[in-house]
């Protein structure tokens, strides 16, 4: 079809879903111009605000979301929130489609007594201190001795592991120096992972799980006679699923080390479902469990035996979830946008007119990073079916839908809009702050020394 300008799409989230979405779009043979908004002054989501600082291999995808953001023909505004600075009536005014790739970076609930006591936190919410979000409280408050996490993610792995590693170990990362210096007076000795279910289902993946064995004067400790359950259906899975077989193996190797030496403990219990966070004087001073039962199919049931742990933290790992944005179909029990293969849908199921949606606020806070790539592809195959209809809506706005109008209407709200210039200065200070320290980079944490450097205000 022949246009006389291109469509003009808004991409809502710069982490890896907008930008891959970004990149397919681009090279999709339509006629597009591309604004990928964010709400944080740096770019690339939890790739930066939510991998663990101690992985660098992983947080080496940012060099090919660089290349796609940095590449000129996608414009970056960042420090720019959808809800607030512009609404989604603006983005209806100045856009012809929107694709949202919000992400997720809420702690999902965990519904038991006591969750809400001092010292119970959200895994999330630890996530986004160590990896310096600037939109967090700058100290955290690690006085635990004894520590309870709740889930067998990766993500509960990640928190195991960082609460465990000994401050030398991180300094080396690209940990802003209020984490380090928050890690430094760490008294913590004893970590406790619990599972509801078996060795069979954690959801550990085997690279995660393998790693923690290496850590430097921290053992780990399982718990095969009485934590070990196989029902039919775990033990084909045990024996099938390729991922499974290697975690099965990795933990048996666990349990026949000999009993260590450490200063530092990483304990792995399964077949434990938490039944109660027990305190006094409003703080946590326990967890109370209950063993399950494998039912045959791979789920559990409770057996009424209880077994109480001392802890003086809880962190529950039990997933992410998505934020809704006013007047976007949300779904409340999923924490996602109502949606069909990427094509949003209201509340009768039919699909909204130019909106759209990809990655984890699409299907749900689960997958690698990889996977966020196939969800672009799809949604970005459900715009080029409609793309007719979109440019033949597109003629309504023409006026108004300029790059220039967008720019024009932030500057009036007073925002301070980050484009990819004004991130590559931030970038090079944080490289040039970790060369001082010979390390890769030092993250800057405060949002309005984020905004100043990049800004060349400071
Ligand atoms: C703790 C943790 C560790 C992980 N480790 C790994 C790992 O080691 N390897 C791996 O492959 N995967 C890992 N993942 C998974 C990976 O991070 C996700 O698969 C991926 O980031 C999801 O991409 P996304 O773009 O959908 O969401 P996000 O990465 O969350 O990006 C969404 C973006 O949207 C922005 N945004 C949100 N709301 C608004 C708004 N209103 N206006 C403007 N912008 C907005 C956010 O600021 C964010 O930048 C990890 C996840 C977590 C939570």
């Amino acid at each position: 079809m022949t246009t006389e300008r291109p469509l003009r799409v808004a991409v809502v989230g710069a982490g890896p879903a907008g930008t891959y979405a970004s990149d397919i779009l681009s090279k999709s043979g339509l006629d597009v111009s591309i604004d990928i908004i964010e709400r944080l002054p740096a770019p690339f989501g939890l790739v930066r605000y939510g991998v663990a600082p101690d992985h660098p291999r992983i947080k080496q995808i940012i060099v090919a979301l660089a290349n796609v953001l940095g590449r000129g023909d996608i414009r970056l505004l960042a420090n720019v929130n959808i809800g607030t600075d512009l609404t989604l009536q603006d983005l209806r005014e100045h856009y012809d489609a929107v694709i949202f790739a919000t992400g997720a970076f809420e702690d999902a609930d965990l519904d038991i007594p006591g969750i809400d006591l001092d010292g119970s936190y959200g895994a999330a919410d630890f996530v986004s201190w160590f990896d310096g979000h600037p939109d967090v409280p700058r100290t955290w408050p690690l006085e635990a001795k004894e520590v309870a996490i709740f889930g067998v993610g990766n993500v509960a792995l990640d928190v195991a592991r960082v609460l465990a590693k000994h401050p030398k170990d991180i300094a080396v990362t690209e940990v802003p120096k209020n984490v380090l210096d928050g890690l430094t007076s760490n008294p913590v000795t004893d970590v406790h992972v619990f599972g509801r279910r078996g060795p069979a289902q954690v959801k550990f993946s085997p690279l995660e799980l393998r790693e923690l064995g290496h850590v430097p004067d921290v053992d780990i400790v399982v718990y095969p006679e009485t934590d070990y359950e196989f029902d039919e259906v775990s033990m084909e899975i045990a024996e099938t699923n390729k991922q499974q077989k290697q975690v099965v193996k990795t933990l048996t190797d666990y349990a026949l080390r000999e009993p260590g030496t450490a200063s530092r403990r990483i304990h792995l219990h399964f077949m434990q479902s938490p039944h109660e966070v027990l305190g006094e004087d409003g703080k946590v001073t326990g967890v109370r469990m209950e063993r399950t039962a494998l039912q045959g199919d791979g789920t559990v049931k409770g057996t009424g035996e209880f077994i109480d742990y001392p802890v003086q933290a809880v962190y529950r790992a039990v997933g992410y979830w998505g934020t809704p944005i006013d007047g976007v179909p949300f779904n409340d029990r999923k924490g996602t946008i109502n949606n069909e293969a990427g094509r949003v849908l209201d509340e009768d199921g039919n699909p909204v007119p130019g909106m759209y949606t990809t990655g984890w606020i699409k299907r749900g806070p689960v997958g690698l990073i990889g996977h966020t790539k196939s969800d672009a592809q799809e949604t970005i195959a459900k715009i080029i079916e409609d793309a007719d209809a979109l440019y033949e809506n597109s003629s309504a706005g023409a006026e108004q839908r300029s790059p220039d109008n967008v720019m024009r209407l932030l500057h009036q709200r007073g925002v301070d809009v980050i484009q990819w210039a004004d991130w590559e200065l931030l970038d090079a200070h944080e490289r040039g702050l970790g060369e001082a320290d010979g390390r890769e980079r030092i993250k800057v944490v405060p949002r309005d020394e984020m905004t100043n450097i990049s800004l060349g205000r400071s």
